[in-house]
C-alpha cells in the first residue's frame, strides 16, 4: 500500500495512540490508576493519561469540530464525535466525583481511535481512486529536451515553441503534442487511449503529449504549445470536473444536513426524559450518547462520491474520460443519441476516389493544396495527403490569406488570385457554375472559373453498426448529422441504421437542431451528442453531454466537450452507459444497506442493548463493507471492439 505524507503521518498517530491505549489499559486493569493517588480526585490520574492518548488521534477532529461551530456549520461527523467523545469524558469525571466505579475514559478514547481507523481507510480509498483517474499528475510531463543549434538543452514544458526539435529518450514522456522528424520506436499509450498494447511509431507519425516513449531515442517537432496540447487539456478537464459533485453526491450533503440536528435533538431527548423520569441520569446519558457516535452517517457520506471515484477510475482505465460524476450520471440516462458523421461515425481519413478536372488535372490539384494546406478539417488533411503524394508543389503559397467558411469550405485570396476549394453550397455562393457529382465532392475554383472537382470516399467505423444497433436495444433513439451531401448521408445512415438523419447542414444549423431536440424533449430525456469537434465544438456544449473523439478529434473539442472517446471507440459510449448503470446500482445498495444497519443500531442503542464500542465497530464496519461493495465497480462487463456482440 503506498501512502501519501499525510497517511503516513495518520497512520503513526494511530500507532501511537493504539499502542498508548493497550499500554494504559492494561496497567489499569492490573493495578487501577485511580488509586496510584489518594485521596477523592484520584480518577484524574487516569483521566490525564487516557486524555493524552485521545488527544494525539483526535485533536485535528475536536479542533475542526470547533471551528465548524464557530462558522456556523456545526452540525457535521467531527461534531457529533466531539460531543459524545466529550459527553463519555464528562459521564467518567461525574461518576468519578461521586465515588462511583469510573467507566467512559477508555471508551471516548477507542470511539475516537477506531473512528479514525474508519477515516483512514476512507481517505485511502478515495485518495486511491482519485489517482486511478488517469493518475493526472503522473500522466505530466515534466520537462523535455530541446535541441537547438547541434546542442541538446533542458527546458521547461511551457518553453517549448511550435516547430521546436525535441528529443525524447527511452522511459520519456513525450511533453507536447507533434510529428516525428527521426527514428522509430514504440510507445505506451495507455495512459491516453487506455490501449494495453504499445503502438509502433516512425517518420511522419503524429504522436499525443502524455504517451510514454519505451523503445529508441527519437527526435520530434512540436506542433503544439504545451497548453494546447492533449495532455495539458485532459489535465485541465479533469482538475475542472473534480470539484463538481453529482445529483447523487448532492442529495447525501443535503440529507445529512436534515439528519445531523434531527439526531442531536433525539439524542438530546433521549438523554432528558427517562433520566427525569427513571432519576437513573447515568444510563440515559450514556445511551444518548452511543446514539450519536452511532448516529454518524460516514458510511453513506462516503459510499456515493467513492463509487463515483471508481466509476470514473474504471472508465478512464478503458480511455473513456468523463469530466465528473454528474455525467457519468447523464450518459448513463442519455436515451437521444446525436452523431456527427465525418470523424466520428466515419474514420475520417478519407481517400480521393475521382478527380474531374475541367481541363487541366494539375491546375485543379495545385489550386486545392493552396487552399486546404492549413485547414485541420478531415477532407482537407486527406487531399493534401493525396497532392503531396502526386505531384510536385512548388507555388509559392505564402502570401494567399486563407478564410475558412465552416461548413462551406475555404476561400484563399491574394492580390491576384481568389481560389474556392469547397461544397457545392460555396460554389453557389461564388455564383460559380460548376458540374455536379454524387459522393463526398470539393469543388475547386479560381477567379470564378471552375476548375473541377475531387471525390473522397471515407470509410465507416468498424463499430459504429454495432454501437448504433446495442444502443437502440436500449430504447435510444439515433440522429446522424452531417454537413456532407444528401448522397453520402443517405448511404451511410441506411448503412447504419441510425433512426434520423439530416444531410447538408452548416455548423449553425447542426447547433439549432439539437437546441431544438432539448427544448422540444421530455423532461426525463437526455441529449448526448458525439462528435471530433471540428466544426461542431459549439454543438458539444450545447448538449446535455457532449462527447468528443480524443484521437481525431481537434484541440477544442476536449475542451469543449464533457466526456471523450481516447482512443475514438464508439463503443465506449455502450461502456460508460454501462459503467454508470453498475455504479449506480452499487451506489443504492450501499445507501439502502447504511442506513438499515444504521437504523437497527440506533434503535438497539436506545435500548441499551448495545455498547459505545459496538456502535462504533458498526460504523466501521458498514464504511468497510460499502468501500469494499464499491470496488466492485471495476469488474462492470464491457463490449469489445474485435469481438462480435451477439445484438
Ligand atoms: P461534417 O463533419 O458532417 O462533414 P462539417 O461542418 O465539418 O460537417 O463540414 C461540412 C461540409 O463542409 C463538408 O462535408 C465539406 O463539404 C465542407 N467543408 C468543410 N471544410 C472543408 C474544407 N477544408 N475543404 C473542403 N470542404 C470543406
Ligand atoms: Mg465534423
Amino acid at each position: 500500500m503506498k501512502l501519501e505524507k499525510e497517511q503516513k503521518i495518520e497512520i503513526t498517530k494511530i500507532i501511537i495512540s493504539v499502542i498508548l491505549f493497550l499500554g494504559i489499559f492494561i496497567t489499569d486493569k492490573i493495578i487501577h490508576l485511580e488509586s496510584v493517588f489518594d485521596g477523592d480526585l484520584g480518577f484524574l490520574f487516569p483521566f490525564f493519561l487516557y486524555l493524552i492518548c485521545y488527544l494525539i488521534v483526535g485533536y485535528e477532529v475536536v479542533f475542526k469540530a470547533f471551528k465548524n461551530l464557530f462558522s456556523g456549520k456545526m452540525l457535521d461527523e467531527t461534531f457529533l464525535m466531539t460531543l459524545a467523545t466529550f459527553g463519555a469524558f464528562g459521564l467518567a469525571i461525574y461518576k468519578g466525583i461521586n465515588n462511583e466505579q469510573i467507566e467512559g475514559f477508555d471508551e471516548a478514547c477507542m470511539v475516537m481511535i477506531l473512528y479514525m481507523i474508519g477515516e483512514f481507510f476512507q481517505d485511502y480509498a478515495v485518495e486511491r481512486s482519485k489517482k486511478s483517474i488517469s493518475g493526472l499528475l503522473e500522466l505530466k510531463p515534466m520537462f523535455a529536451w530541446k535541441k537547438e543549434d547541434g546542442k541538446i538543452k533542458k527546458v521547461s514544458l511551457e518553453e517549448i515553441k511550435v516547430g521546436d526539435i525535441l528529443v525524447v529518450n527511452p522511459g520519456e514522456k513525450i511533453p507536447v503534442d507533434g510529428i516525428i522528424t527521426q527514428g522509430e520506436t514504440q510507445i505506451d499509450t495507455r495512459a491516453i487511449t487506455g490501449e494495453s498494447m504499445p503502438k509502433e511509431v516512425s517518420f511522419n507519425d503524429r504522436i499525443t503529449s502524455g504517451c510514454v516513449n519505451l523503445t529508441t531515442q527519437f527526435e520530434m517537432e512540436a506542433t503544439k504549445k504545451y497548453d494546447d496540447s492533449t495532455i495539458s487539456k485532459i489535465i485541465k478537464l479533469m482538475e475542472e470536473g473534480a470539484d463538481k459533485k453529482s445529483k447523487a453526491e448532492n442529495f447525501i450533503s443535503k440529507f445529512a444536513r436534515i439528519y445531523t440536528p434531527i439526531v442531536v435533538i433525539l439524542a438530546v431527548i433521549i438523554m432528558l426524559i427517562p433520566s427525569l423520569i427513571t432519576k437513573d441520569s447515568g444510563t440515559w446519558i450514556y445511551r444518548g450518547l452511543s446514539f450519536l457516535v452511532v448516529s454518524c452517517p460516514c458510511a453513506l457520506v462516503i459510499s456515493v462520491p467513492l463509487s463515483f471515484f471508481v466509476g470514473l477510475g474504471k472508465a478512464s482505465k478503458c480511455g473513456i474520460l468523463i469530466k465528473n460524476s454528474t455525467y457519468l450520471e447523464q450518459i448513463e440516462k442519455a436515451n437521444i443519441f446525436v452523431f456527427d458523421k465525418t470523424g466520428t461515425l466515419t474514420k475520417g481519413n478519407l481517400v480521393v476516389k475521382d478527380i474531374f478536372p475541367k481541363e487541366n488535372e494539375e491546375e485543379i490539384l495545385k489550386s486545392a493544396y493552396v487552399a486546404e494546406k492549413f485547414s485541420s478539417h478531415p477532407i482537407a488533411l486527406s487531399i493534401k495527403k493525396y497532392i503531396e503524394e502526386n505531384i510536385k508543389i512548388e507555388e509559392n503559397i505564402d502570401n494567399f490569406t486563407l478564410t475558412n467558411v465552416s461548413g462551406f469550405g475555404v476561400i484563399a485570396k491574394n492580390k491576384v488570385d481568389t481560389i474556392y476549394s469547397g461544397n457545392e453550397k460555396l460554389m453557389k455562393k461564388a455564383n460559380i457554375t460548376f458540374k455536379k457529382q454524387e459522393g463526398t465532392v470539393v469543388y475547386v475554383a479560381k477567379n470564378e472559373k471552375y476548375l473541377g472537382c475531387i471525390v473522397l470516399e471515407d470509410e465507416i467505423r468498424q463499430e459504429s453498426k454495432e454501437t448504433i444497433s446495442l444502443l437502440h436495444a436500449e430504447n435510444c433513439k439515433t440522429y446522424m448529422l452531417t454537413g456532407d451531401s444528401e448522397f453520402v448521408a443517405s448511404q451511410v445512415a441506411t448503412n447504419l441504421g441510425v433512426s434520423e438523419y439530416k444531410s447538408c447542414l452548416l455548423p449553425q444549423e447542426k447547433v439549432e437542431f439539437v437546441e431544438t431536440l432539448i427544448k422540444n424533449k421530455e423532461r426525463s430525456d437526455i441529449v448526448c451528442f458525439v462528435g471530433d469537434g471540428i466544426n461542431d465544438a459549439p454543438v458539444l456544449t450545447r448538449a446535455d453531454v457532449g462527447v468528443s473523439m480524443g484521437g481525431i478529434g481537434s484541440d477544442i473539442a476536449i475542451e469543449a466537450s464533457d466526456m471523450v472517446l481516447m482512443n475514438d471507440d464508439l463503443l465506449g459510449l455502450i461502456n460508460a452507459k454501462q459503467i454508470g448503470k453498475k455504479t449506480k446500482s452499487i451506489v443504492k445498495q450501499n445507501v439502502v444497506f447504511a442506513i438499515l444497519v444504521k437504523l437497527a443500531i440506533l434503535i438497539l442503542s436506545v435500548l441499551g442493548l448495545t455498547n459505545m464500542y459496538l456502535a462504533i465497530f458498526g460504523d466501521v464496519g458498514v464504511s468497510i463493507l460499502t468501500i469494499l461493495n464499491a470496488t466492485r465497480i471495476s469488474n462492470t462487463k464491457l463490449v469489445k471492439k474485435d469481438k462480435k456482440s451477439k445484438g
